[in-house]
């Protein structure tokens, strides 16, 4: 492992996981250091799970002001920290290292990635979400489930392909658990996709919903962000149901870890053409 050991140490960031292959984060948070005219750089640091001690290390020794946490990391990094922010306890991962008073922080900005365009849509529509059904049982859905219960929706419900993760991730917040078959029966006002199914690569032309599936669905919050529009969404706007992309989770996300290294608010509506840009640039 190499911290670029040549740059200014106190602007020093970027994001840690294995393997680490299209991530949009250096991207956004090297125009974000850019527009705000601060010194440093954000690079990638891809990580095998046998090396994370000796980067942790790295991280004091070098005081690198920022790190993004990816898979499979953002549990393991927690025991080399000196504290949690109360979403990343309640969560039980982290996404995002930060310093305050000298200590080593995580945090998981994820919640906040998840509810800004939730509530965002609030507002512009009027009405509350009345129910939700998470689609998937791993990280994102338990950070869904941490979002939606803060957002104060009343009936949540996990669906997953291994029923057993569903029943304890539903458990762990209080939700409910729906079986992966019967996961189209209902109605929902919100169908939130935490698979990869969608994604870019061998899941691109999958869907974790049945395309005639939509007549009980109020909104589609498509987690995935690469391609921008992934199948689910096609579909389910054919079916006239609004959506969301997981380019609005995912922007969220990056300007809320942005803001605790910094101290900086970035313009939203600038960030998103950057990163739109470079997605339609790829092809999705
Ligand atoms: P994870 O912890 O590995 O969980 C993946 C979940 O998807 C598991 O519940 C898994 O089910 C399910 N799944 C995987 N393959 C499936 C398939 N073929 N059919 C049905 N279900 C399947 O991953 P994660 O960290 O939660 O991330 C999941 C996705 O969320 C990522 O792929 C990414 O696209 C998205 N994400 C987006 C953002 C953003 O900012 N927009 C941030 C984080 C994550 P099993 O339990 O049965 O294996």
């Amino acid at each position: 492992m190499q911290l670029n050991a040549n740059k200014k140490p106190q602007g020093q960031y970027g994001i840690i996981g294995w393997p680490l292959g299209h991530s949009k984060s250096p991207l956004l948070h090297n125009w974000g250091l850019k527009e705000s005219g601060l010194p440093g750089v954000y690079v990638a640091w891809p990580t095998e799970p046998a090396k994370l001690k000796a980067f942790m290390a790295e991280v004091r020794a070098r005081h690198i002001r920022g790190v993004s946490v990816t898979i499979p990391h953002k549990q393991a990094v927690m025991p080399y920290l000196d504290g949690l922010t109360d979403r990343a306890k309640v969560i039980g991962a982290v996404n995002t290292l930060f310093w305050r008073e000298g200590k080593l922080m995580g945090d998981n900005t994820d919640v906040i990635g998840i509810k800004k365009p939730l509530l965002a849509r609030q507002e512009a529509q009027g009405g509350a979400l009345k129910s939700a059904l998470v689609l998937g049982a791993g990280g994102a859905a338990r950070a869904a489930c941490a979002a939606l219960k803060e957002l104060g929706v009343p009936d949540v419900a996990v669906t997953n392909r291994t029923a057993s993760k569903a029943v304890k991730l539903a458990a762990d917040f209080g939700q409910r658990a729906v079986p992966w078959d019967e996961r189209a029966q209902g109605t929902w006002s919100l169908v939130a996709n935490t698979t990869p199914l969608g994604m870019l690569g061998e899941h691109q032309n999958e869907s974790p919903w049945p395309a005639d599936g939509f007549a009980g669905v109020g909104l589609v919050f498509d987690f995935v962000y690469n391609p921008v529009r992934t199948r689910l969404m096609a579909e389910a706007q054919e079916a006239g149901v609004a959506c969301l992309s997981g380019l609005s989770m995912f922007l969220h996300q990056g300007l809320a870890q942005f803001e605790l290294w910094t101290g900086k608010a970035l313009d939203e509506r600038r960030a998103r053409q950057v990163l739109m840009a470079d997605l339609l640039l790829m092809g999705g």
